[in-house]
């Protein structure tokens, strides 16, 4: 019997996408108040009645968003062309060596916007 739980959490970050044609208005240097959405799915704790506890996730993601929010992502390791796609996947690949019931990360750069990562 598995449950599926989200976890919300915000960054605010700049970048540019490196690869765009000039004219582009990705191409330059801008800002976005990243929404990332954490999936995780697994069976009850049989004794406690919980998947995982909340904060255990937030303890987990804390050093990863500190290495995001308020940066520049390209400066980032990994993130050196940081399109939505390439920050789902950086966060998920980072996440899951220690949140192993994590199945995917959705990231909105705009309110209008979803980018899942895996599907
Ligand atoms: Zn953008």
């Amino acid at each position: 019997m598995n449950f599926e739980l989200k976890q919300h959490f915000q960054i605010e970050s700049a970048r540019f996408l490196p690869h765009l044609p000039k004219d582009h208005p990705c191409s330059r240097m801008h800002g976005h108040s990243f929404k990332i959405v954490l999936t995780l799915v697994g069976p009850l704790d049989q004794k406690i009645g919980w998947v995982i506890d909340y904060h255990e996730i937030s303890k987990i993601m804390k050093p990863l968003l500190e290495q995001l929010d308020h940066r520049v992502l390209n400066e980032v390791s990994g993130l050196e062309n940081p399109t939505s796609e390439l920050l789902a996947k950086w966060i998920y690949d980072h996440a899951l060596k220690n949140l192993p019931a994590l199945k995917c990360v959705s990231i909105m750069e705009t309110p209008a916007t979803e980018c899942r990562y895996p599907v």
